[in-house]
């Protein structure tokens, strides 16, 4: 294969984060104050990453509002994995939470306080204090808009430690060597389509999850996964792709998000009897159950015909009864939200909700130093040499099969710094770059060549539609075998489609149909990838709920899922232990028991 003639730029760095929402940031921030030269390249301006969006908070056991201890935190986080999230990560993230809202009060985050000038904490749902005894109140806020003050502080903070931004810039494809390292990645300008390639001792992917997978998603239209279609397409494994979480309150027919923190504060939800149905399904957490037990409990109202509205579809989030000073000073935002989405006045009125997809625990693998991790041989945990991923790209794994609310963000901000501290240790500034094989640059510019003369008949849009709603109707949060079977041949018949598809635009200046059509591509492998490791998994676990296996099988499936594709859209599936050690001696592992609430 020869290399399509595009004139190349040149930029060579220590390290390349790829990615700008709370986690790249953390991590191109942390790699500058270690003395690393850093390229942060991402697709949009720095504060439109997704993190802009996060609305009600980040946990951390600091007892501002009643006693708390990184244990209980542990404990709870390993609970909501259902015991599939690695002890050893969690036990770093727990630990570590505190640290790191501490540094991120003190690098300017404007957290909302308690009376006596403490951050203030609500409480978020599956999270306790003393191993499931009572409430805890662990999640740090800054009104309904933490994400956003948290990505705003640390851009302000790139800024001010040189950070040198690549905005706008599409990365297509990470640099490998003849050895399995990688080199650096190779991107697209989007305003005038000129072609880039970053050389860098260390990739740090923070990419962010691929929501826009499925038709319903509180995430935004850039959530497609990019990062996690590079690995896929470097010949490297995507890791427990099956485990989507769907947030139980997206407004019905927009799919915006309603935070969990609106329950946290009171709100409940009823169906179309006015009953509080969640004290059936979770007698003690109610409304405040893991996430996925009350998606679950919703859908069971909704498919038995106690949905609310004309057509049954949806449930109803109360929040009229809430003081009108405690909405407009804790949750404004979303306040706004049903208002705008849902002509909702929420002191007047219940939210329409469904559950909607809303995070990806899948992702790259790494391991708790956020190295991506590789099945070499017999080594599950061989690191690929200068890969790192960070953020909901990756899966270090601390989710499990289902994440807590308020677990990401501080999943962001504790890895993008262990990042730094790993990239410190690993490569010493200014080293010399090994030279790149000839090939380097064919993967990222052939697939860009072809897509910028794709000439089919059908639009991006409609294929995209076409796996959103496949995905949708066949692996959402009830699944079971022919739904699978049948989803996994519609989504191998719609990717194929993809080599139809039509580019109408051909120039390269901010080209948005070709952008577009390379984010599609990058959807596709991982739809394919999901459904197919969603089919592999037969057991229910977390958020992947099988009617026709109910049953969590510890006994056969206490394992990570692994998945490669080829090429042709082809899934090869195997398996990584669950680290079910701890780091330390200061915490014993959790024992495996039944998850109830
Ligand atoms: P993102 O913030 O998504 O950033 C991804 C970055 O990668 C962007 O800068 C983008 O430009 C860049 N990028 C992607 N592809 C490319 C490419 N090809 N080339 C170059 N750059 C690229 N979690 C919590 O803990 N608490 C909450 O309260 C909370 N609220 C949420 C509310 C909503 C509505 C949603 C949807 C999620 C919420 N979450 C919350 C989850 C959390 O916000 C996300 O998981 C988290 O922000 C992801 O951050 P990230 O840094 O990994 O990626």
């Amino acid at each position: 294969m020869s290399t399509p003639a595009y004139p190349i730029t040149e930029h060579t760095y220590d390290a390349v984060v790829v990615g700008a929402g709370g986690a790249g940031l953390r991590a191109a921030v942390g790699m500058v104050e270690a003395g690393l030269k850093v390229a942060c390249v991402t697709k949009v301006y720095p504060t439109r990453s997704h993190t802009v969006a996060a609305q009600g908070g980040i946990n951390a056991a600091l007892g501002n509002m009643n006693q708390d201890d990184w244990r209980y935190h542990m404990y709870d986080t390993v609970k909501g994995s259902d015991w599939l999230g690695d002890q050893d990560a969690i036990e770093y993230m727990t630990k570590n939470a505190p640290a790191s809202v501490i540094e991120l009060e003190h690098y300017g985050v404007p957290f909302s306080r308690t009376p006596e000038g403490k951050i203030y904490q609500r409480a978020f749902g599956g999270q306790s204090v003393e191993f499931g005894k009572s409430q805890a109140y662990r999640t740090c806020a800054a009104a309904d808009r933490t994400g956003h003050v948290i990505l705003h502080t640390l851009y302000q903070q790139a800024l001010k430690n040189k950070v040198q931004f690549f905005s706008e810039f599409f990365a297509l494809d990470l640099l490998m060597d003849d050895e399995g390292a990688c080199r650096g990645i190779m991107a697209m300008r989007i305003a005038d389509g000129t072609i880039h390639r970053f050389r860098s001792q260390l990739t740090c992917l923070a990419t962010g999850g691929y929501g826009r997978v499925y038709f319903s998603a509180t995430s935004a239209h850039t959530c497609t996964g990019d990062g996690n279609a590079m690995v896929l397409r470097a010949g490297l494994p995507l890791q427990d792709l099956e485990f989507v979480q769907f947030h139980p309150s997206g407004i019905y027919g927009a799919g915006c998000l309603i935070t969990e923190g609106a329950r946290g504060e009171g709100g409940y939800l009823t169906n179309a009897e006015g009953e509080r149905f969640m004290e059936r399904y979770a007698p003690s957490a109610k409304d405040l159950a893991s996430r996925d037990v009350v998606s679950r409990a919703m859908t069971i109202e909704i498919n038995e015909g106690r949905g609310c509205g004309p057509d049954k579809g949806y449930i109803e989030l109360h929040l009229e009864h809430l003081d009108p000073k405690l909405l407009q000073e804790r949750l404004p935002g979303i306040s706004e939200t049903a208002r705008v989405f849902a002509g909702v006045d929420v002191t007047k009125q219940p939210i329409p909700v469904v559950p909607t997809c809303h995070y990806n625990m899948g992702g790259i693998p790494t391991n708790w130093q956020t190295e991506v991790v590789t099945r070499k041989g017999d080594d599950a945990n061989h690191p690929v040499p200068g890969l790192m991923a960070v953020g909901e790209a990756a899966c270090t794994s601390v989710h499990g099969a289902n994440r807590l609310g308020g677990n990401s963000l501080i999943d962001l901000v504790v890895f993008g710094r262990a990042a730094a501290h790993r990239a410190a240790e690993l490569i010493t500034p200014g080293a010399a770059h090994k030279p790149l094989p000839k090939d380097n640059a064919d993967l990222a510019l052939s697939r860009l060549d072809r897509m910028r003369h794709a000439s089919g008949s059908q639009p991006t849009g409609q294929v995209r539609l076409n796996m959103q709603r496949t995905m949708q109707r066949h692996a959402s949060v009830f699944r079971d075998g022919p739904i699978l079977e049948d989803g996994c041949a519609k989504i191998s018949e719609v990717a194929a489609s993809l080599a139809d598809i039509r580019i109408e635009d051909r120039s390269m200046v901010w080209n948005s149909d070709l952008v577009e059509a390379l984010e599609l591509e990058n959807l596709m492998l991982q739809a394919v990838a999901t459904i197919e490791s969603a089919r592999f998994r037969t057991e229910s676990r977390g958020a992947h709920a099988r009617e026709d296996y109910p049953e969590r099988d510890d006994e056969n499936w206490l394992k990570h899922s692994i998945v490669w594709m080829d090429g042709q859209y082809r899934a090869t599936i195997g398996d990584r232990p669950v680290h079910l050690n701890t780091l330390s001696n200061e915490v014993e592992p959790v024992k495996l028991a039944k998850r109830v609430y």
